[in-house]
């Protein structure tokens, strides 16, 4: 009413214009005095093994961050230290200052509020050999990698698009295969017309995919779920890091706004151009096609210990084996090829991975295909095929 009764006095647009710059005064004065709102570093997850840590902090929301490794100081007697600095953010009340993890890699994590604007994480270090720290949207967190000396890792340049990189010279030891079917609990995965879930289909195909490779592969296969519980993407790679696993197959069901797309496709991490490997790994990773700009731009850095030339060569194994074995039984089968696209579960492997689109679940004829026992059982058994053909020429296996 006040404003009302000054806006006849004084004219309308002196009114306007002194009541919108007050309010962007007093929009900077909240920024700055603290009371806008601030992120929130709501939990710290981890998993570990003594040569891997992985560590995942919670945010309510986007933020920037800066991180540090300071320099060994044996005169102040204090353990080596990795810092990360969260801007506009305060601790949640619910997390504990300390976490002990005593892996032989890091003794402890602590986050603080540094000063009013920031939280700063600390990881204690025992020893270090490399570590990552990386962002994934959606929800916003933030992932560090910690690897000590012992891991194998063979830094590698990313595998020519036009053909496949050579088989190494060194052979490898495959004993143990991780099978991590999509999705799942809370998250259905994509969803055909007539009501199929994809994260029904994942867990029924890595089920039977276990049981064919036991056939033939003696070492150990590790499904990442055997149920239908959630688990976030960056819980998936943790697992099989920390496993030790020498193979990563990672299961999903396709899906595309064009009804009439249709076949199979297989995955490695790599940078991409393709607009629709982008749609597809965006789909998958739970974000947006915006968001897989910057994961390309940090990607860069991640590379750097990836598996490429073994993930590419196991991709079209894999690939060439569903398709012949598909095509044998059924019509229509289109083999769409290996790819190069940034999936969040690729992120970070240590070992060959891939994943793996069966078929198209937005596609009726696929859809209806993908409920009979016969044709998943064919997915499997080129899945299997495939596998065992990589180990054959890449390692010196369990079998
Ligand atoms: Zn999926």
């Amino acid at each position: 009413m006040k404003i009302a009764k000054i806006a006849k006095r004084a004219g309308f647009y002196i009114l306007i214009s002194i009541s919108a710059l007050s309010l962007l005064l007093s929009l900077s004065e909240a920024r700055d005095s603290g009371t806008s709102k601030r992120i929130e570093v709501k939990d710290i997850r981890f998993w570990s093994n003594p040569t891997y840590t992985r560590i995942v902090i919670d945010l309510s929301g986007a933020t920037t961050f800066k991180y540090h490794l300071l320099k060994k100081d044996p005169s102040i007697k204090k353990p080596q230290r990795l810092f990360i600095d969260i801007s506009n953010a305060t601790r949640s009340k619910n997390l504990t200052e300390t976490k002990g993890i005593n892996d032989g890699i890091l003794k402890r994590v602590r986050t603080g509020q540094y000063n009013k604007d920031t939280v700063r994480v600390v990881l204690d270090i025992e020893t270090i050999e490399d570590y990552k720290v990386f962002p994934l949207e959606d929800p916003f967190r933030i992932i560090v990698d910690v690897t000590a000396k012992g891991r194998p890792s063979s830094p590698e340049v990313a595998g020519s698009k036009k053909e496949l990189p050579p088989a190494p010279q060194k052979r490898v030891k495959v004993s143990r295969i991780i099978i991590d079917p999509g999705h799942g609990g809370k998250d259905p995965g994509a969803i055909g017309k007539r009501g199929l879930k994809e994260k029904d289909i994942n867990l029924k195909l890595a089920k039977k995919l276990r049981n064919l490779l036991r056939g033939s592969f003696k070492g150990d296969i590790i499904l990442t779920r055997e149920r239908d519980i959630y688990l976030p993407l960056e819980e998936r790679t943790a697992i099989a890091n920390t496993k030790n696993a020498d193979i990563f197959l990672s299961i999903h069901v396709n899906a595309s706004p064009n009804r009439k797309a249709r076949g199979i496709e297989t995955y490695y991490l790599n940078f991409t151009t393709d607009e629709e490997a982008i749609r597809v790994a965006a789909r998958e990773n739970g974000t947006s096609i915006r968001h897989m700009s910057d994961l390309q731009f940090i990607l860069n850095d991640l590379m750097r210990t990836a598996k490429t030339n073994e993930s590419v060569r196991m991709a079209a194994d894999i690939q060439e084996s569903i398709v012949s074995t598909l095509k044998k039984r059924y019509r229509r089968i289109n083999g769409n090829g290996i790819k190069g696209a940034p999936f969040y579960v690729l992120v970070g492997t240590q070992m060959p991975s891939v994943l793996i689109e069966v078929s198209f679940i937005s596609n009726s004829e696929e859809e209806a295909r993908l409920r009979k026992d016969a044709y998943l059982n064919g997915i499997a058994k080129g899945i299997t095929t495939g596998v065992l053909k990589f180990i054959n020429n890449t390692g010196t296996s369990a079998l």
